[in-house]
């Protein structure tokens, strides 16, 4: 985020005199200030790739929450499924360490979106989120990631809750919200966590199932992520970052329906190949949405 970083000073400051010198501090704090206050292009351009890739590596973190959970019998207070959600969020926020450019917000800006766009999506009976059901409701999700991208680093990031729409009642409080999911982190990495002499005795492996041939459309966008890498790399961190009481496998799998799970009776966590697919398709309605002005939306969820 060089334009936010950098900041010139916007007077000729060759021959500073001493108010003229007070004047450029003046302007150049106001020019700070406004620059945090604007959102990096990067972060309102609508890019389907970096939406499916951004999405997909949250889902396997979310499921790779749901693992930790479940194979280092972690406490949890409050439903496992907002868990999950945290734990997804901080490891992928903390896995990009300092570079957190304006590509990095754009990426967690578009899983926030994901949310937003659940959450306008008119669904079938069988889809909708019901006020009873184990996960928050798709809007309570993407307040709660909106929250904590504003929360890592209030300073910097005046523009996200102007963008999201978050409330200012919930954006006073998003810093603790962050600083929470952070120490719980470090908790789990305290108590679980590998020391770099400790040898890896259990690792996650990573198996591809071919492709079903109503899915062939998609060839591209596995390829796709199969060449990134990604996948192999977040069951990488994993297993040399904690001390796991067995083998598992991270799965990419046919499943008939735009899911992702983990199943502790089988170790296995599986991101279906449909969900990669859904996420090309819902990309393409991220235009419009961004167009939607925050605040309007804001209303409409009190
Ligand atoms: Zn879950």
């Amino acid at each position: 985020m060089a334009s936010l970083r950098s900041p010139s000073c916007p007077l000729p400051c060759a021959r500073p005199g001493r108010a003229r010198v007070a004047l450029c501090l003046v302007l150049l704090a106001a020019t700070l200030a406004m620059a945090t206050e604007q959102p990096p292009p990067q972060a309102l351009r609508s890019d389907s790739g970096r939406f499916v890739a951004a999405n997909a590596e949250f889902t396997l973190l979310h499921e790779m929450g749901h693992l930790l959970i479940a194979e280092l019998d972690l406490p949890v207070l409050g439903r496992e499924e907002d868990a999950a959600d945290q734990l997804g969020f901080i490891s992928l926020f903390l896995s990009y360490g300092r570079q957190r450019d304006a590509d990095f917000y754009a990426k967690l800006l578009d899983i926030a979106d994901y949310w937003r766009l659940e959450w306008q999506r008119i669904k079938p009976a069988e889809e909708e989120v019901y006020a009873w059901a184990s996960h928050g409701l798709d809007a309570q999700r993407f307040y709660n990631l909106a929250c904590l991208i504003y929360g890592s680093d209030p300073d910097q990031l005046e523009w996200v809750p102007k963008v999201t729409g978050l409330p200012v009642e919930r954006a006073l409080y998003c810093d603790q919200e962050y600083a929470q999911v952070r120490k719980a982190l470090a908790w789990v990495e305290q108590q679980h966590g590998r020391t770099a002499n400790e040898p890896i005795r259990h690792r996650i492996q990573v198996i591809y199932e071919p492709l079903s041939q109503y899915l062939e459309d998609s060839q591209h966008l596995l390829a796709q992520i199969r060449r990134s890498g990604e996948v192999e790399a977040i069951a990488a961190r994993a297993s040399e970052a904690y001390r796991l009481p067995r083998d598992l496998v991270l799965r990419l799998s046919n499943c008939g329906a735009a899911d992702a799970w983990y199943s502790r009776t089988g170790g296995e966590l599986v991101l279906c190949y449909e969900r990669l697919t859904y996420f090309h398709a819902l990309a393409a309605q991220l235009p419009r949405l961004r167009q939607t002005p925050a605040p309007a939306l804001c209303q409409a969820c009190r």
